[in-house]
């Protein structure tokens, strides 16, 4: 098989304010897989954590040195190519977000090569998929108020995932919080602090959300502070997720005594294979499963959807706030976002943009 790689960039609607900064504009990269006369999709989306940041040029570098290798193996040979791209050699091993991008194309050859869609192919029932969040990031309270009401023709508003962990401390989360839960007391609020809280903080923040009806919050404490997070299962009213702590399914027994569920990214997996192996290792240890997503385009999301219907919670809203999106995939319907029956991901690219 061959491969093709092309960087683009999309542009937010709204900047997205986390407690770790903002961002306005993203460039990810697209693969195409090419295999007896069928083409595979994938995205690899660029983000930074702990000081590492995936850009789409590193990416594009990292699947440009594999290119060679991939001709000896056909999108069949799932296995042997994983052993082989495992074996140390003159390149680097790839990092999750280049390995979803190929595993991802060869996942929408596969589901176009037997002319079903994945979920269907994975027997899954579309009727179990929930409706999808929308997030609002870190803002003046009138801000966050606007960016609720722009959600509500898109999604209807219904579940709301709030950014806090505001560099400006928990004052300004609270009054943030506020201001949302009175313009929007019927929603389901959920709130993601990116790591951007003390454990005193994070204390204190659970009883406080809790009184605000919050369903439960989102990696409280830093990535590297897991050694806290007991305390906090110990006495949070409300359950804890790990996202930034929580990488792949290696990850997950360390967690498990100490979080009640695990948020799930194809750039953090590293593909849809591993996406699988997280599911059935958190699900063994009695954990809830929320799947998310970075910039990513509705290439990747429309990947992760064909999975949704196993997940608690669906936080796949970036490319609704994407202004030029290159790709169509699943649709929002009524809130949902449900994949189509077209084979594979069921994802086909603009031709304008
Ligand atoms: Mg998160």
């Amino acid at each position: 098989m061959d491969i093709e790689l092309q960087t683009f960039t999309v542009n937010k609607h709204f900047p997205l304010t986390i407690s770790r900064g903002t961002t306005k504009q993203t460039t990810n990269l697209w693969l195409k897989l090419h295999h007896e006369g069928i083409t595979g999709w994938g995205e690899a989306s660029s983000f930074g954590m702990d000081g590492v940041r995936y850009t789409a040029e590193s990416l594009q570098k990292e699947l440009s040195s594999i290119a060679t290798q991939l001709h000896n193996f056909t999108p069949w040979q799932h296995q042997s190519l994983q052993e082989d791209l495992a074996k140390p050699s003159d390149h680097n091993l790839l990092s999750n977000p280049a390995k979803a991008a190929l595993d991802t194309a060869l996942h929408d050859w596969l589901g176009k090569a037997l002319g079903v869609p994945l979920w269907q192919l994975w027997g899954l029932d579309l009727e179990k998929i929930v409706p999808i969040s929308a997030t609002i990031g870190i803002n003046t309270p009138a801000a966050a108020v606007a960016r609720y009401q722009g959600w509500l023709p898109i999604t209807g508003g219904k579940m709301l995932k709030v950014k806090l962990g505001n560099p400006q401390g928990i004052k300004a989360d609270q009054e943030m919080l506020r201001a949302i839960r009175q313009a929007a007391p019927d929603s389901a609020l959920m709130v993601d602090a990116n790591g951007g809280w003390s454990l005193i903080d994070a204390l204190f923040m659970g009883d406080w959300l809790a009184n605000q009806g919050v369903l439960y919050i989102e990696q409280p404490l830093p990535r590297g502070q897991e050694k806290d997070l007991p305390q906090l299962f110990a006495r949070s009213p409300l359950p804890i997720f790990a996202d930034e702590s929580c990488w792949t399914s290696q990850d997950i027994l360390p967690l498990s005594d100490r979080v009640h569920g695990i948020n799930i990214k194809l750039m953090k997996a590293g593909g849809l294979r591993e996406v699988w192996q997280m599911i059935h290792t958190a699900r063994s240890l009695g954990l809830q499963i929320m799947f998310g997503c970075y910039s990513d385009s509705i290439l990747a999301n429309t990947a992760m959807a064909q999975l949704s219907s196993l997940a608690d919670y669906l936080d796949l809203d970036s490319h609704l706030n994407l202004v030029n999106d290159p790709f169509q995939g699943a649709e929002l319907i009524a809130g949902r976002l449900i994949p189509t029956s077209v084979p594979g991901l069921g994802v086909t690219k603009n031709s304008s943009k």
